[in-house]
């Protein structure tokens, strides 16, 4: 038994306040690709790299182009949550984490059982109306081809967060508020690099931060304990 993990496993069995803040990483293993990680296959699909299909000035111009792009790259209609999605909704059910932090949009977490969940980047299953407002499912976008309109004559906009667009606030500002206040504060699927990632660090006072990658991350040396390997492997496994 690698003793980091045990270690992990001593701190998650003593904790009633663990917040787990997760990256790209998490999804990749329940085969959904890190967009933000180069893809040859881009350059032969698309005329666009992901970060310009990606931005909202992209959306406003290209819009149809977008919503290809965004059907094609963005779901995934097929993923199912691992075991890491798994172990954070159970020790949420039993008390013991307070917070799922993540960056990703997939809607996974709740897929799993999870209930306080803040999406920083938002979520591919709400989509809203640009002109009424009006809520729409996933379905609006995948039931659907071209651009999808409202029957108010309005496009259909996914309330994900495009590049040149901000962070939702009042998610951040609870994110922070439980991060501050973590017992266990557990990072992992993310190299840390992208905004805000790393500012949200910052909040935690404890003593017990994890940080769990398959491959070293810039802030290693700022965690109390890193366990290197795949997150729903290590997680799954305690
Ligand atoms: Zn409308």
């Amino acid at each position: 038994m690698n003793e980091n993990v045990e270690r992990l496993r001593q701190w998650v069995k003593g904790s009633g306040n663990i917040v787990f803040f997760g990256g790209a990483g998490v999804s990749t293993e329940s085969g959904i690709p890190d967009f933000r990680s180069v893809d040859g296959l881009y350059h032969q699909q698309f005329a666009y790299p992901p970060e310009i299909m990606l931005s909202h000035s992209f959306f406003v111009q290209h819009t149809e182009e977008f919503f290809d792009f965004y059907r094609k790259k963005m779901l995934a209609p097929q993923a199912r949550p691992n075991a890491a999605h798994r172990k954070l909704a159970e020790w949420e059910q039993e008390g013991k984490l307070k917070a799922v932090i993540t960056q990703n949009i997939d809607g996974l977490h709740q897929m799993a059982g999870s209930h306080e969940v803040l999406e920083l980047h938002g979520s591919v299953h709400r989509n809203y109306c640009e002109k009424c407002h009006k809520f729409y499912g996933i379905e609006s976008v995948t039931g659907t081809s071209g651009i999808p309109y409202c029957t108010c004559g309005g496009v259909i906009k996914p309330d994900v967060v495009l590049y040149e667009e901000e962070l939702d606030n009042h998610v951040m500002q609870r994110a922070i508020q439980y991060i501050c206040q973590a017992d266990v504060l557990i990072i992992g699927g993310t190299s840390l690099v992208v905004y805000p990632a790393a500012g949200l660090i910052e909040a935690y006072r404890g003593d017990k931060l994890v940080l769990i990658n398959k491959s070293p991350t810039a802030v290693d040396r700022r965690a109390d304990l890193v366990v290197s390997g795949p997150i729903a492997e290590i997680l799954g496994g305690l």
